[in-house]
């Protein structure tokens, strides 16, 4: 596979300036909204933050690639004085757990550092994040060549793993021949 440079965008999170307010949360799943800004629900966010109040636990997660499988292992880790689970930091859409889950259909959700036309200045979730847990960075790298799946072929990925590629297949030429 041949290496290219491409720009990466990277979000850095400081986890001592959050405070848990959730407005990462509520600007990410208003921005994906249909229309755009139309309305807001946590469950759709592409960032997510796991939060125990009592033991001063405030952790944003964003939203990676889907996985077809969970893991058979989890680890613990103690940082600072507070425990974690492994999963608290995993980014996947897994079968697991709800996390990162469009809640109607099921179908996974991932961040796509809010990728607009015109581009944002920044992902909106650092721009609302008033605390400055969330910052942003972009720099250069040379990477290997991939294939970038679209939302879609992500989300019938999912719907195939699922229900069967047979029974996908029937249900698109139903709705074919309705439409
Ligand atoms: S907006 Fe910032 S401070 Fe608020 S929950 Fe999100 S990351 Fe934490
Ligand atoms: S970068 Fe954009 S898409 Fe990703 S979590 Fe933040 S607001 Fe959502």
């Amino acid at each position: 596979m041949s290496k290219v440079k491409k720009k990466v965008k990277v979000i850095k999170i400081d986890l001592d300036k959050c405070n848990g307010c959730r407005a990462c949360e509520l600007i990410c799943s208003a921005f994906h909204a249909t229309p755009k800004y139309s309305s807001n629900n946590p469950a759709r966010s592409r960032i997510r933050l796991i939060f125990e109040p009592l033991k001063d636990v405030y952790l944003p997660v964003y939203a990676g690639e889907y996985a077809a499988a969970e893991c058979m292992g989890r680890d613990k880790y103690l940082i600072d004085g507070k425990e974690y689970d492994e999963c608290d930091f995993c980014r996947a859409s897994c079968p697991s757990r709800e996390l990162f889950k469009e809640p109607d259909s099921g179908l996974p959700l991932k961040c796509d550092m809010c990728e607009d036309d015109p581009p944002q200045k920044e992902p909106l979730c650092v721009q609302w994040c008033i605390n400055d847990a969330l910052t942003y960075e972009e720099r250069e790298e040379e990477v290997e060549e991939e294939v970038k799946l679209e939302d879609v072929e992500t989300g019938l990925e999912s719907m195939v793993d699922k229900y069967g590629l047979q029974k996908v297949v029937d249900t698109v030429a139903r709705m074919s021949k309705k439409g």
